[in-house]
């Protein structure tokens, strides 16, 4: 696995707390843009070439996660959840508690041993509000010295390769889609014909609400966003086809519809654009039309007085858990397919 991919997979950065992972866009970034900032909200905001046209490329870099809430005085450790975890998800989890000097405090996520519940309690979901945190220290003073309320808690990292293409890694909804946009902008730097300004965004909290999407794109004001991100695929067990046909390693997916229509439907000018580059350049795609789920392209499109937007999204299996699983040829077919689409919308023929 390339060395920036598995940094981007294992650095912590939950919603709100970006301070680290923003460091890491901002000097990949820094190499294929002309300028970069890190903006009031926390978005790191990298700037290419000069022309009349401006576009933007958007990956979220938060992660979901929790907070540190509530300590006991026998030194568990109480959470919120940040983003949409299952809390299926959570029990018996090593997880990673930043603390404000950026060391990281190990702990595993507990709860009562099924052997001391009645049968009654044994059927019950446990909710994350009845799990705690141990640390291996026994009481509220001692964890205080290294844990304050309000520290992020992260999955603990991971990133590896289970075999040839398949790829697994913590954070992998969004880092794969900011290692895909990274590759994009070295892509666009070599090329000397790019008459437009081109942002590349690392957006801050997408996955609270879609927040750094909104502030980004007000302030850039493009004439076209085109969103990376990943969706859920249908192709493990337990899935239906007919709920989700999207498989691993069949190419990026091309995002249609979010949420019923609650998050972006994708002008119909911007399909036909996304089509036709991948027709054209013959990259392998898969249409993705999904009930649930959206990303930063729901707010992007509804900014100012409404923002072309169009999105790919990487197909990833097992998101908002501890580790999630990709296909490298996905991402590679997203880079491609971003990189043509953006040629293809900068030069004269694009009617936007
Ligand atoms: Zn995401």
């Amino acid at each position: 696995m390339e060395k920036i991919l598995s940094d981007l997979l294992m650095c912590d950065g939950i919603s709100g707390y970006e301070k680290n992972i923003a460091k890491i866009m901002t000097k990949a970034l820094m190499k294929a843009c002309d300028s970069i900032e890190i903006d009031n909200f926390g978005n790191v905001i990298g700037k290419l070439g000069k022309g009349k046209k401006k576009l933007m490329l958007v990956a979220h870099m938060d992660e979901v996660g929790m907070v540190v809430k509530h300590i006991s005085e026998k030194g568990f450790i109480y959470f919120i959840k940040i983003g949409g975890i299952s809390d299926l998800v959570l029990l018996g989890k090593i997880v990673k508690i930043i603390n404000k000097n950026g060391e990281c405090i190990t702990g595993i996520i507990g709860t009562k041993p099924p052997h001391l519940m009645d049968t009654e309690e044994s059927k019950k979901l446990i909710r994350y509000s009845n799990m705690f945190i141990d640390i291996g220290l026994y009481s509220k003073d001692d964890v205080l010295k290294v844990v304050d309320i309000g520290d992020q808690i992260i999955f603990e990292p991971n990133a590896g390769i289970l075999n040839d293409n398949i790829y697994y890694g913590k954070a992998a909804d969004n880092r794969v889609g900011c290692y895909a946009m990274i590759k994009v902008m070295e892509n666009l730097v070599k090329s000397k014909d790019i008459n437009a300004e081109i942002y590349a965004c690392a957006t801050a909290q997408e996955e609270v609400g879609l927040k750094g999407g909104k502030t980004s794109s007000f302030s850039i004001d493009p004439d076209f966003a085109l969103i990376i991100d990943t969706t859920v695929t249908g192709d493990t067990p337990e899935i239906d086809e007919k709920i989700s046909a999207l498989k691993l390693g069949k190419g990026v997916a091309i995002t249609i519809v979010e949420a019923s229509g609650r998050g972006t439907i994708v002008p119909e000018k911007v399909r036909k654009l996304m089509f036709d580059v991948a027709h054209e350049n013959m990259i392998p795609y898969q249409i993705d039309i999904i009930d649930g789920g959206m990303t930063d392209g729901a707010t992007i499109n509804m900014s100012r007085k409404g923002i072309l937007t169009g999105i790919l999204s990487i197909p990833t299996r097992y998101i908002h858990a501890p580790t999630s699983v990709f296909s490298i040829k996905d991402v590679n077919s997203a880079v491609d397919l971003a990189t043509k689409i953006i040629y293809k919308a900068v030069g004269e023929n694009c009617e936007f």
